[in-house]
């Protein structure tokens, strides 16, 4: 047994210190991004935030919806063949990942879908991406679709960001035990404080010129500001994105005088029993009993969410002097607090 004591940070545990700018309003700064990846050698510009690909979020709606604002949503993998396929040869297929995991059936599924449209977003999730299985997997991916940006994990170590990069990973997806309806942490113990895995990961993976995905933790827009500032290049969101009209799942009505009001919204993990009674015996290999069902208030249209991000990310900007998303993480100096700090200013 060994304990590493070097200090590892959650979002709560740091704010971002204001720095002296030149820059007077959240207009002049610009969220955007471009990147090149390493292995398609392709550029994408926009807003790097992207809807997980979980039931609630994953959905056609909410591509169509971030679409709109330059963001990208990873589809759930368990859209039938048909309705991928008039998704992804539809304008609003280019905003979008669409999502495999490590089994035959879901290689021989894209095989089909690919007969008959073109992918160029791949996202290759497995909850726990340490397995050398997983490594081989990726490869395989990368030399199926040679065209295609992979994002494959999820690890939390810059030696695995590493590892995947080489296997054929453009982007490398980063978070074990932060989500919100994650219980890895409580089941099985495991997990790494997603800020420190966001820094130390993002390092391992820019020195070979490729990216990574902030994935889970993130619970206001000032996390997303902190995911940015630590050196994502993409954040991935769940709970955050869940409660909106573009959703699936089941909406909770009130009577409220006379009229019936939505209230609230499930929300489950992809491996809460939810989603194991669903796909009964389908996805149990997928995330190992590991997550749990919420409900959530039921926030309207995403587009209001999606307003708050960016307003929270562009202030974020002015704070701390930085014209572009990309000069964000430069720019940025933590300050360790601690959470009761972070919860009087609303952390
Ligand atoms: P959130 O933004 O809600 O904090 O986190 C979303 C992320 O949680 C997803 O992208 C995925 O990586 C992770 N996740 C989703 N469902 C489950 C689950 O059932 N168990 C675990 N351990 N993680 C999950």
């Amino acid at each position: 047994m060994r304990i590493e004591s070097d200090i590892k940070l959650d979002f709560k545990d740091v704010l971002i210190r204001p720095k002296r700018s030149t820059l007077n309003s959240r207009n002049e700064v610009d969220v955007h991004r471009t990147f090149r990846f390493l292995h398609t050698g392709t550029e994408w510009t926009g807003f790097p935030l992207i809807a997980a690909n979980m039931d609630v979020t994953g959905t056609i709606s909410m591509a169509r919806a971030l679409g709109r604002f330059g963001a990208l949503t990873a589809l759930h993998k368990h859209y039938p063949e048909r309705a991928l396929v008039d998704f992804f040869a539809s304008e609003d297929g280019a905003h979008a990942f669409y999502s495999i995991g490590t089994t035959e059936a879901d290689f021989a599924k894209l095989a089909q879908v690919r007969k008959r449209t073109t992918i160029k977003h791949l996202c290759l999730d497995v909850a726990n991406g340490y397995s050398e299985k997983f490594l081989d997997t990726v490869k395989r991916a990368r030399d199926d679709s040679p065209d295609a940006i992979i994002m494959a994990g999820n690890v939390v170590t810059g030696d695995m960001t590493e590892a995947l990069i080489l296997a054929g990973a453009d982007i490398v997806k980063i978070g074990i035990g932060p989500g919100s309806v994650c219980t890895t942490r409580k089941v099985t113990g495991v997990g790494y404080p997603q800020l420190s895995a966001i820094i130390e990961c993002a390092d391992a993976a820019h020195g070979l010129k490729g990216q990574v995905c902030a994935d889970g933790g993130c619970t206001a827009p000032g996390d997303v500001a902190k995911a940015f500032g630590a050196g994502a290049d993409f954040v991935m969101l769940g709970g955050m994105l869940a409660g909106h009209d573009e959703c699936d799942g089941e909406i909770r009505y009130e009577e409220r005088n006379g009229e019936k009001v939505p209230v609230g919204m499930t929300f489950y993990g992809m491996s809460s029993e939810t989603a194991m009674k669903k796909y009964a015996g389908g996805v149990a290999h997928y995330r190992a009993a590991e997550g749990k069902t919420v409900e959530t208030p039921y926030r309207g249209p995403v587009e209001n969410t999606m307003g708050e991000i960016l307003g929270g990310v562009r202030s974020m900007m002015t704070y701390i002097g930085a014209t572009q998303l990309k000069e964000v993480s430069k720019r940025t100096t933590f300050v360790r607090v601690t959470a009761q700090t972070n919860d009087i200013f609303g952390g």
